[in-house]
């Protein structure tokens, strides 16, 4: 069984940025195939700026 990468879905109000792995972040320089997970630490909305850890998974 194969792990599926993860949309993830930006918390802060009224933002609602989703980064789908297989689009990457144009904005942010993120090629296409790119797990969240695996996005550099420093990694910041493209739209509001907040950090990783305002992201959750979904489905
Ligand atoms: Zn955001």
């Amino acid at each position: 069984m194969s792990e599926e990468m993860k949309m993830y879905q930006c918390q802060f109000t009224n933002c609602g940025f989703i980064y789908n792995p297989e689009r990457g972040d144009k904005k942010n320089k993120i090629p296409k195939g790119v797990d969240f997970e695996d996005l550099p630490e420093d990694y910041k909305c493209p739209l509001c700026g907040a950090s990783k850890k305002a992201f959750k998974p979904i489905d």
